[in-house]
């Protein structure tokens, strides 16, 4: 898996609901293979399946769990829904930033 990505996953907090303010990251629907990927799931709220919902970067369609479709609804579908493909990119994006900021702050 890719650093960043790694890194942004193990400081993530679970949490019971998804507050309307956090980014939702999904799977694309492309490759998805609903029965191969819910084996893996026994909790109902953890298994997931194609929505009617894209990427905020890429408008590919995806694939969301019950529980963050539940509260992706519940908040009135105000958050951000973004594939791990296009947060790869946009952490690798950030990192870029960072690093020519500090190049940048250094006189
Ligand atoms: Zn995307």
């Amino acid at each position: 898996m890719y650093e960043a990505l790694k890194t942004f996953l193990e400081k993530a907090t679970p949490v019971d609901s998804i507050p309307a303010d956090c980014i939702i990251l999904v799977q694309r629907a492309k490759g998805y293979d609903i029965e191969r990927d819910n084996k893996f799931w026994k909790i109902e709220g953890n298994k997931s399946q194609v929505r009617d919902i894209v990427c905020a970067y890429c408008s590919h369609q995806v694939v969301m769990s019950n529980n963050a479709y539940r509260d992706y609804l519940a908040n009135g579908k105000k958050n951000k829904v973004v594939c791990a493909e296009c947060m790869k990119l946009e952490l690798k994006k950030q990192k870029n930033e960072k690093a020519s900021a500090t190049i940048l702050s250094r006189d």
